[in-house]
């Protein structure tokens, strides 16, 4: 089965990104399940909890139709010790309310060395910060998102996400999300189907299939391998649609959400409306 959505906005309570998805015709979401910009959150009241779970059980949502992101804030490559125990205790809490909302996965930035410690060194922080939070938690997958390489961004080579991925003691708790728009600011072209199947090629290569839990589906504003991140409408950017019918198409991305982080969210319900057309679902 093939999951379409977006990320919607859970303001107002985590109960209300599941409406908002329903009113978009989504079958897949992906939401924060707390203020992205800040550090602390009031812990999810058993209400809550409650609220939500009943909500997607009448939506008929599974958790394997969502996608939660974490905090911008988090960093857990992080160069300092305070600023690492600081992301490492938040992405703990981040897992912890995945795991209270009955949510089976988190997505999240692998980490930044911010110039001050060599590549090699943060992604080790990021693999034993991994570690560390899957030790706490139950039944929650890490989803390392790649990314487009802006600034001292790790994660912009697959060879990055199976670095981490070697380094994970329980490899069935580990995942990756391939945002297209991130891929090909990266320089991993996916214009056409030749340069789809080839990249996808390099993925499974490289990291494997097995381990993909979810796909932002982008266009790009900027040009293959800006190393910038610049999300436009699809169809409108430099990617183009064929990558998106593509993905659409392909069983090898049935099962997962496959969620839009498009710019102009009064197009939502189109773009998933012609993302459903195209996988006739
Ligand atoms: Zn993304
Ligand atoms: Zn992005």
């Amino acid at each position: 089965m093939k999951y379409f959505g977006a990320h919607v906005s859970a303001s107002g309570g985590v109960e209300n990104a599941v409406s908002n998805a329903q009113s978009i015709g989504a079958t897949a979401f992906a939401l924060f399940t707390k203020n992205q910009r800040q550090w602390v959150a009031p812990a999810l009241t058993p209400q809550q909890i409650d609220t939500f779970r009943k909500a997607m059980e009448r939506a008929g949502y599974g958790a394997h139709q969502v996608l939660p992101h974490d905090s911008y804030l988090i960093n857990l490559g992080h160069p300092d010790e305070d600023g690492l125990e600081k992301s490492r205790e938040s992405f703990f809490e981040e897992m912890r309310r995945c795991e209270l909302l009955g949510l089976d996965r988190l997505n999240f930035h692998p980490g930044s060395h911010l110039k001050r410690i060599d590549e090699e060194g943060s992604l080790r922080r990021i693999a034993e910060s991994i570690n560390m939070a899957l030790e706490r938690t139950n039944g929650v997958t890490a989803v390392l998102e790649n990314t487009a390489g802006q600034g001292s961004n790790l994660g912009f080579k697959f060879e990055h996400l199976a670095y981490i991925i070697d380094r994970i003691e329980d490899k069935s708790r580990v995942g990756v999300c391939l945002d297209t728009c991130h891929s090909f600011a990266a320089g991993y072209d996916l214009r056409t189907r030749e340069a789809c199947d080839a990249t996808f090629a390099e993925f499974e290569r490289v990291v494997g299939f097995k381990y993909l839990r979810g796909m932002h589906l982008n266009d790009a504003m900027r040009p293959l391998g800006s190393r910038i991140d610049r999300h436009s409408p699809l169809g409108e950017g430099e990617i183009g649609w064929e990558c998106f019918r593509y993905i659409a198409s392909d069983p090898r991305f049935d099962n997962i959400p496959l969620v839009l982080e498009t710019p102009d969210e009064s197009r939502w319900a189109e773009e998933i409306a012609q993302l459903k057309s195209i996988a006739g679902v």
